[in-house]
């Protein structure tokens, strides 16, 4: 049975920023890019619109033609032809003309003003008008809406709807996004089954593999889920080595602790190094992380509650380092809503659910896994505190 040496959170912290993955970059495609993280700031490449278009169905024509019309002596000018969108007009609107033009179309050389029809009559070949339009008036101009150059989304934005159509607009096909960091994902236990399989007496379901599995893809990574690893060297190691080979890190859950059936850290020893086997705090004392080929590796304890809380505390920040996603604000203050009580001595960790302005305590202890499902966060007691009262305000830190 190994000897844990336990080392602080921040130490813990320390160790995984300094393990050799950073932030990598990929071109997605447009259809692909919803949800992701942009890599760089993004310029337009071009004017929008790209031309100066009509934003009525009507009349192109010279403003100053119409400068006198009025209701008693309307303007005649002579319609010479006919614009519709798609259009590439080559000829010029001289001095009396006009010509028809449809909205969306580009505004044919010596126009600039479209007239809508509504307020203009047709008679044959002519328009008549009964009041002067103005510069611009019906017309969007070449770069109004977007113009080139011009910085439309920052680096660090994940891409909504909104954001994909902007990019349609000035015709970009790819961008480059963060890549997605891929995580192999193994449960440990011979008790352990997976939903959909039938357990045997003494057999459970499988929580933490789904978990956080769906945690990693919700912070913007990849998740790859190995199956479950018996308590047998064989099966856990081949597990482990899949993982190194597939994966950018490898997170194990369950057997953790220093027991008989407890192998994780001594397989990592096996093949790379163990950096720390345990961390001061509870629950999750018996966590390990090490290197494999340079692929950290870490093995979170069992209990889903106590699970999730590592994940939070030591992987998230990890992933959103690598996803991009380092912004996002992840914890609120609130006030406790009733006196709790803490071993002193122990930093822990404890399940909390947000009622309004309140963060009320779930009691239920880490073996339960609706504390964690009914919870939204946790609080940190502090090494040094034995009691914390009802209405003292706390830091809750959301799960994921
Ligand atoms: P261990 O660290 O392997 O001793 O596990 C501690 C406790 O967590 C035991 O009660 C396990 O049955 C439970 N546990 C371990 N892994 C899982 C899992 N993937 N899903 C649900 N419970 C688990
Ligand atoms: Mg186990």
């Amino acid at each position: 049975m190994a000897f844990l040496k336990v080392v602080p959170l921040e130490k813990a912290l320390e160790v995984i920023d300094s393990f050799p993955l950073m932030p990598k970059v990929e071109m997605a495609p447009l259809g692909e890019a919803l949800g992701r993280v942009l890599a760089e700031n993004i310029e337009s490449p071009i004017d929008v619109p790209p031309f100066d278009r009509a934003t009525v169905d009507g009349y192109a024509v010279r403003a100053e033609d119409t400068f006198m019309a009025s209701e008693s002596e309307p303007i005649r000018l002579r319609v010479v032809g006919e614009v519709n969108a798609g259009d590439s007009p080559d000829f010029e609107v001289k001095p009396g003309e006009s010509v028809y033009i449809s909205t969306g179309a580009p505004l044919p050389k010596g126009a600039d003003a479209v007239i809508q029809f509504e307020d203009v009559e047709r008679s044959g070949d002519e328009v008549i008008i009964p009041k002067p339009a103005y510069p611009s008036l019906g017309v969007m101009k070449a770069g109004t809406d977007i113009p080139k150059g011009k910085t439309i989304l920052k680096r660090g934005t994940r891409l909504t709807f909104k954001d994909t159509a902007l990019l349609s607009a000035v015709g970009l096909a790819k961008v480059p996004v963060f890549r997605k960091p891929k995580v192999a994902v193994i449960s440990t236990g011979n008790e352990l089954v997976l939903p959909g399989e039938k357990p045997r007496p003494g057999q459970i379901y499988d929580i933490n593999g789904r978990a956080i599995a769906d945690a990693i893809r919700e912070l913007g990574g990849e998740a790859v889920f190995l199956g479950i690893a018996r308590d047998d060297r064989e099966s856990l190691k081949g597990l482990i080595e899949k993982g190194v080979e597939c994966c950018d890190l490898v997170l194990l859950s369950g057997g953790a602790s220093g027991g008989i059936r407890d192998l994780t850290s001594s397989i990592i020893e096996e093949l790379g190094e163990v950096k720390i086997h345990g961390i001061a705090i509870q629950p999750g004392k018996p966590t390990i992380i090490g290197l494999i080929n340079g692929k950290p590796v870490f093995g979170l304890p069992g209990y889903p509650t106590s699970c999730l809380t590592n994940f939070t505390l030591l992987i998230a920040p990890l992933l959103r380092k690598l996803s991009g996603r380092e912004s996002e604000v992840r914890k609120v203050r609130k006030k406790l809503a009733h006196k709790i009580f803490s071993v002193k001595g122990r930093r822990q960790f404890l399940p909390v659910k947000i009622e309004g302005e309140k963060a009320v305590p779930i009691l239920k202890g880490s073996g339960a896994v609706t504390s964690f499902i009914d919870s939204d966060g946790f609080i940190e007691v502090p090494e040094n505190v034995e009691i914390l009262e009802a209405g003292e305000e706390v830091e809750v830190t959301f799960f994921g």
